[in-house]
């Protein structure tokens, strides 16, 4: 097909995360990708900068990771997981239990960020069930966060800025607090942590679970916030007798400096859902751990089992991608990745404060944050980046980046020097 052939029936006939059917977009036609670099039809090449959403950690076409899918591509690359079960899904469960938070012991796959956090919902709800505590049956969680897009997890995402406003009102009605206001490298706010108390003592009896994203809110908004917070939200859900869900989605696997954020806070939630990074970007696949607690009162309760089964849970093509992908994780001064990138955003990104339509710059870890004081035009922006050899997809007022954790010095030159000249050019266009 021509790329003239693809956009065409793309334009005509194909969904897009947020798009319309009837507006023309530009997609960028993608024939392959290797390293850091996506390679396009007319055999340009440019920098991946969003790691397709904090997914690719690696890269591209990682030799180590391509071999584990064809070896397991070999024996099999799918089996049912009801009353059947494989290595893949042992060696995983084995490799993930010794790095995830001390005190989570079970786990349950399923195919998508959305559906761990759909799992982890119904995860809190089973628990309270099972102890004859059915009032307690709704979710706390502060605003600006972002879960996913199935239904239960549109109710805990921002009901303003979560893009799922137009669903409010077929939505369950949980209780949002205001998004933490303590930076992470800032002073304790804490009355915040007292407005948080008093709405737990008001609400312990119906609610079941506090979920919200540790430390760095996603999607939501880019935002990053103070362990202590954290810390005490674990103390709080604890004396108030409610669960503590961590969505560690987009997070986990070092993005943030730490395997996983809730170590800045050193806690462990009754619940913890991973997903993006898990295969290093290759295949849909997310998980949900739980506490020994959570699991046997599920199971010891009525009806008994954990009432969820997805087709392709347990996918063994994705469980041996995972195991590759957190061994060659593991196998390297990964921390040494993440601190050389994060001490080159915080060299090259701040510059840009100078300018009156840029709010503020932050960067923790492997994320680097610019927030415009209004909304950008995505596609200006967009075009300005690209013509310096990057790709990033700016929402909101945010422009961000969140690189493979490969992104060489000289990668890493070019993508910030382009973000600084892409929206100084995006200013004054
Ligand atoms: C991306 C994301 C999700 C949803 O994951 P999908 O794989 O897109 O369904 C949920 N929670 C957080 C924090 C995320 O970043």
């Amino acid at each position: 097909m021509t790329q003239q052939e693809i956009l065409s029936i793309d334009n005509k006939h194909i969904w897009h995360p947020y798009t319309s059917a009837s507006r023309e977009t530009d997609n960028l036609v993608v024939k392959s990708a290797r390293g850091v670099f996506l390679e396009l039809e007319d055999g340009s090449k440019v920098i991946d900068g969003m790691s397709s959403w904090w997914s690719t950690i690696h890269g591209y076409n990682v030799p180590e990771l391509n071999k584990a899918i064809q070896n397991q591509l070999d024996k099999m690359a799918h089996v049912m997981f009801g009353g059947i079960t494989h290595q893949p899904a042992a060696e995983l469960t084995k490799l993930l239990l010794q790095i995830v938070p001390k005190g989570l012991e079970h786990v349950f796959y399923s195919d998508s960020g959305s559906v761990a956090v759909e799992v982890s919902m119904k995860m809190a709800l089973q628990y309270w069930y099972s102890k004859g505590q059915n009032s307690k049956n709704r979710f706390i969680t502060v605003r600006n966060g972002y879960h996913g897009d199935t239904w239960h997890d549109m109710s805990v995402c921002d009901p303003v800025t979560g893009m799922h406003s137009i669903f409010n009102n077929r939505l369950s009605p949980q209780i949002f607090l205001p998004a933490p206001q303590s930076k992470f490298d800032g002073p304790l706010l804490r009355g915040e942590i007292d407005e948080v108390e008093k709405s737990l003592k008001v609400h312990q009896d119906e609610i079941a679970a506090f979920i919200l994203e540790p430390i760095v809110q996603g999607a939501g908004g880019m935002r990053f916030y103070h362990p202590e917070y954290l810390k005490a939200i674990k103390h709080l859900c604890k004396k108030y007798n409610i669960l503590l869900i961590a969505d560690e989605i987009a997070t986990g696997f070092g993005r943030t400096g730490k395997l996983f954020a809730c170590e800045y806070a050193q806690i462990t939630p009754d619940i913890m859902c991973v997903g993006k990074a898990l295969t290093g970007g290759y295949l849909s696949f997310a998980a949900t751990f739980c506490s020994a607690d959570v699991a046997m009162t599920i199971s010891s309760g009525s009806p008994g089992v954990f009432m969820h089964g997805p087709t392709f849970m347990g996918n063994p093509l994705a469980c041996a991608t995972a195991i590759a992908s957190i061994k060659l994780l593991l196998g390297k001064q990964w921390q040494d990745d993440i601190k050389r990138i994060e001490k080159h955003l915080k060299e090259t990104l701040p510059q840009l404060e100078e300018l009156d339509a840029v709010k503020e710059v932050r960067v923790l870890g492997a994320i680097g944050v610019v927030e415009m004081k209004n909304n950008v035009d995505m596609a200006l922006i967009q075009k300005e980046l690209l013509d310096r050899g990057i790709w990033l997809r700016p929402f909101g007022k945010l422009i961000y980046t969140m690189p493979p954790f490969v992104i060489s010095q000289e990668e890493l030159n070019q993508l910030t020097n382009a973000m600084c000249d892409g929206i100084r050019a995006y200013i004054s266009s």
